[in-house]
């Protein structure tokens, strides 16, 4: 007898709004919700959809076929949300009618290789055949809930629907057809508890790391939707005299049962799937008009530059430059107050684009700044050769700056070589009075860390600024 997975290997999301448009497929002979129903037993009469019967001989067919290890099959459980309500507010007729435009929606949605069956009164049952992965599946989840989004014409009224859909995907452990249908009723039964037009997938066979990866994933495109993410501002100052001359953005996620995260635990996710990219907008987007607002404050002294973070993803897929030439203009900022970081890695990998950016941000009046500097020394040659005009200096460095006399000698060479070219180098992480001394001698200008500021909010820095004003008269 197959083993039944326990409830926890359910992995849940909702499912996003993101738009992923497909061509519709052209509709399959045998799903056509206008061909004649040919057989009571293999067909519905209402929707001519295959029965629950053809259903299952066309999911056992599909397991028998699989030769190669590779492709998997899907069953997908999509049961109508408050169909009753349907039924008992505008008639039985009604309830047919949105059934027959539910089944068209399927059908318009999937390949025509895939099946749709009505298998009770109110819920249908897909196969998908030679998916590659549980990502293809999802998208899938989410083409369905799209499409249902849009309202159905029932009873001569607009009437909008959701649907609680249950994923079961084939696995290792070579599930028949009876296990997969009753695990991808069990995953929309756990939907239905969660609430309207949620989606869940019973995967025993997936490691849970790349479960966990995908309901991660699912949650930061929430969080783009949302609005759950947030940025902290966290102030550089001038060594000399110690006055806020400028503050970096740095992107929080307020995450509804986890708290306040770090870039770190949603960042490598965010780059790999690309979602670094819009999220880089919403930085950039947010940065200007915050800093901006300083600016009308009056809370900024002249020179006062806000940094935000660019990831290598933004470099190679996003136009960075007319981005941020277009949220300049829209949003009121100088220029020459926003300065775009880029990590020495990405220049040294990226060396193209990074040259264009450097070239396309100086046309603006933005600054460039390395960020992680002095790693890797061969990037002090795209440093002299384009309009480069901040060093950040990689925080190994200065958390070595009073054991090391390799990362002094590191730090003196950078300072020196930069200063000759008007460029600025900027210590991060700086904890301790004494790494500041040691920095200070060494030739750097401005300082970011604990010592001096954490991570603060918009307000917060707003208040810095103020109190900074009133001591200087
Ligand atoms: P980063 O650009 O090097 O930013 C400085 C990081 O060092 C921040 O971590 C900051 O909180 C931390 N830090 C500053 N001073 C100190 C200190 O004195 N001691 C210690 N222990 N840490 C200090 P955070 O906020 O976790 O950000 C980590 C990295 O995530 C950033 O490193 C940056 O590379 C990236 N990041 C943050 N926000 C964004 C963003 O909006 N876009 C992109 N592409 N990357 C971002
Ligand atoms: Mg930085």
């Amino acid at each position: 007898m197959e083993d039944r997975s326990p409830r926890d290997e359910l992995f849940s999301f909702e499912t996003d709004k993101g738009d992923d448009a497909r061509t519709p497929a052209p509709i399959d002979g045998d799903n056509d919700v206008t061909e004649q129903a040919p057989d009571d037993w293999l067909f519905d009469p209402l929707t001519a959809l295959p029965s629950r019967t053809l259903f299952m001989e066309r999911l056992e067919q599909c397991l028998a076929d699989r030769r190669t290890p590779g492709p998997i099959t899907a069953v997908f459980y999509v049961d109508i949300d408050h169909f009753k309500d349907i039924n008992e507010n505008l008639g039985y007729e009604a309830g047919d009618e949105l059934l027959l435009a539910v089944a068209g929606r399927l059908q318009e949605t999937l390949r025509p290789a895939d099946t749709v069956a009505r298998l009770t009164a109110d819920e249908f049952g897909l196969v998908l055949d030679d998916l590659s992965d549980i990502a293809q599946a999802m998208t899938v989840a989410r083409r369905i809930t799209n499409s249902l989004e849009e309202p159905l014409s029932v009873a001569q009224l607009d009437v909008f629907v959701t649907a609680s859909i249950g994923i079961a995907l084939e696995s290792d452990r070579r599930e028949n057809a009876e296990v997969l249908l009753r695990n991808a009723l069990e995953a929309k039964d756990r939907a239905k508890e969660k609430g309207d037009g949620g989606c869940e997938v019973f995967h025993a066979g997936l490691a849970s790391e790349a479960l966990e990866r995908l309901h991660l994933e699912h949650e930061i495109r929430r969080a783009l939707d949302e609005d759950e993410l947030s940025l902290r501002y966290q102030p550089v100052v001038k060594i000399s005299n110690r006055e806020v001359i400028g503050a970096e953005a740095l992107v929080r996620w307020e995450h509804p049962t986890r708290g306040t995260l770090a870039p770190i635990e949603f960042f490598p996710l965010a780059e790999a799937t690309g979602l670094i990219v819009p999220l880089g907008k919403f930085v950039l987007d947010h940065v200007c008009r915050q800093a901006h607002a300083w600016q009308l404050d009056g809370a900024t002294s002249s020179g006062m530059r806000i940094n935000l973070n660019l990831s290598p993803k933004q470099l190679l897929e996003g136009d960075i430059t007319s981005d941020v030439a277009e949220v300049l203009s829209r949003s009121g900022l100088e220029s020459d107050s926003l300065v775009l970081e880029l990590g020495e890695s990405s220049v040294l990998d990226h060396l193209e684009p990074a040259s264009k950016l450097a070239v396309g941000l100086d046309r603006l009046g933005v600054q460039l700044a390395i960020d992680d500097f002095g790693k890797d020394l061969t990037a002090l040659d795209f440093v002299l050769r384009y309009p480069v005009r901040a060093l950040k200096l990689n925080r190994s460095l200065v958390d070595a700056v009073e054991t090391q006399e390799n990362s002094r000698a590191v730090i003196r060479h950078i300072c020196s070589l930069a200063h000759e070219r008007g460029i600025r180098v900027t210590a991060v992480g700086v904890e301790t009075e004494s790494q500041l001394a040691r920095l200070d001698d060494l030739g750097c200008d401005a300082a970011q860390g604990f010592l001096f500021y954490r991570p603060m909010s918009g307000e917060d820095v707003a208040l810095v600024l103020a109190a900074a004003a009133i001591a200087t008269g």
